[in-house]
């Protein structure tokens, strides 16, 4: 059979059921695609295309739906801002209660610029170098999560040198298999992160022994896009052990940072709920008398967002058919990256209950990977035609970069029937604004 012969895969949803398990999008006969309130071809006519729209609405809503399932527990939810570092989604986390946990000292910066007090900011991360170390101190963020003993001495001499006590929680690595891609599991015992799980009595008792160092608790972070608990129960059973452990050899144990990690439905695989996490914490730390936090980012923003994109043109290639969009990997990596399903679906109300048949939806850069979704069920679309590629909010526009000479795209904030511009498209001479040649060249 040929490429082009192959059959869709049955187990796609269609685009009238991936619009319906998405809330903040629904399809009007005339405006067609609309996020909340507003005409996704409204915002492609005013800025053009490709460009980012994250409903407001959403992230609000989903946060508040986790705060609710933690109430019972004494949690704090510290937004995870490498999922989507944008002041405004920052401003409107922090103002619904979340801290925010950091892995650099620009993640801190931004957390600071968008409100979140320093004292709700955990600083984690496998490398801190020794600057972003005191300038986590100097602000006063309220936890450190330390991934080695190396990295323990850093601080202690970083803290003691300032004349400050550092709270410090032991990031652990709890050898558990988080069942998730391999790019993105973090707490097998071969994975970069954390601290042997069998080193870190010893080192609890070290850090301490150290000048500058308070620890305070044990953190880990097993992986993202984990759609089952049982490795979240395998991981929380192990930190409390260590936390009892801990205790009876005279430590203090104040805290337990579990982590993020909770994996979204991109295409209609059964997830994890928020409710479900609640009952793995409580069931495996409820009962420790610890303060809890936890670190979700994909969960929070990742709904949220839409890729918008234009098609440039459609071709048939050896009995293949592919639909070339102004969108393309420097955008969106994540498919290219981690093989990543995105549903994808029409703007056009019309487009979107046309007879569809398979189609390869492509960037123009200049690689194969650049890939966006394969085989996919789409009409004949006319060059200009619209699409929304879903589920974009986290870990889509940060890891965006400007390769082939691609500015950043625009950014837009729906929040009902308002919607804004929270980042100008990237002037293509932007590119190279702090670039220079050797005066040498002549
Ligand atoms: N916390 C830490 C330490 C992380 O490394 C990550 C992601 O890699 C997160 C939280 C957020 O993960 P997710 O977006 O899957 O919730």
């Amino acid at each position: 059979m040929s490429a082009h012969l192959a059959p869709l895969d049955d187990a796609d949803p269609s685009t009238a059921d991936l619009i319906a398990a998405r809330p903040h999008l629904s399809l009007h006969a005339m405006d067609g695609l609309l996020m909340e309130g507003v005409p996704l071809n409204a915002i492609a006519d005013a800025l053009g295309s490709p460009t980012w729209v994250l409903s407001a609405g959403c992230i609000r809503g989903r946060l508040r739906q986790l705060q609710d399932a933690m109430a019972g527990l004494p949690m704090q939810v510290h937004y995870a801002v490498k999922a989507n570092d944008h002041l405004a989604v920052l401003r409107l986390v922090g103002q619904a209660g979340a801290g925010a946990d950091v892995v650099s000292g620009g993640e801190l910066q931004r957390a600071l610029l968008a409100g979140i007090p320093a004292a709700h900011i955990v600083f984690s991360g496998v490398g801190k170098s020794i600057a972003e170390l005191r300038q986590a101190l100097q602000a006063g963020v309220g936890q450190i999560n330390a991934e080695s003993a190396e990295e323990l001495a850093m601080l202690s001499a970083v803290a003691d040198g300032m004349g400050v006590t550092a709270q410090v929680a032991l990031r652990i690595n709890p050898d558990v298999d988080a069942g998730t891609h391999a790019k993105i599991t973090t707490g097998r015992a071969d994975n970069k992160f954390g601290i042997a799980y069998d080193d870190a009595a010893a080192l609890y008792a070290h850090a301490a022994g150290l000048p500058g160092l308070r620890p305070v608790g044990l953190a880990l972070h097993i992986g993202s896009q984990i759609m089952s608990m049982a490795p979240y129960r395998a991981a929380y059973a192990r930190t409390a052990e260590l936390v009892r452990a801990l205790r009876a050899a005279g430590q203090v144990v104040e805290a337990v940072d579990c982590g993020g990690g909770l994996g979204i439905p991109y295409r209609n695989e059964p997830s994890a709920s928020p409710a479900a996490f609640a009952g793995a914490i409580c069931a495996a730390l409820g009962g420790l008398d610890v303060r809890l936090a936890i670190e979700p980012g994909r969960w929070l923003v990742g709904p949220a967002g839409v890729l918008l994109a234009s098609v440039i043109l459609s071709k048939t290639t050896a009995g293949r058919r592919f639909v070339v969009l102004d969108a393309a990997m420097n955008d969106l990596a994540r498919p290219a990256m981690y093989d990543a399903w995105h549903g994808v679906v029409p703007v056009s109300a019309v487009d979107a209950v046309r007879p569809a048949t398979p189609a390869d939806i492509v960037g123009p850069v200049c690689e194969t990977g650049d890939t966006l979704a394969r085989q996919r069920a789409l009409p004949l679309l006319a060059a200009d035609a619209r699409l929304a590629i879903l589920d974009a909010g986290a870990y889509g526009s940060v890891m965006s970069s400007t390769y082939n000479a691609r500015p950043l795209a625009a950014q837009v904030m729906v929040d009902g029937s308002r919607w804004s511009v929270i980042r100008a498209r990237q002037p293509v001479a932007a590119l190279w604004a702090g670039e220079s040649t050797p005066d040498w060249f002549g």
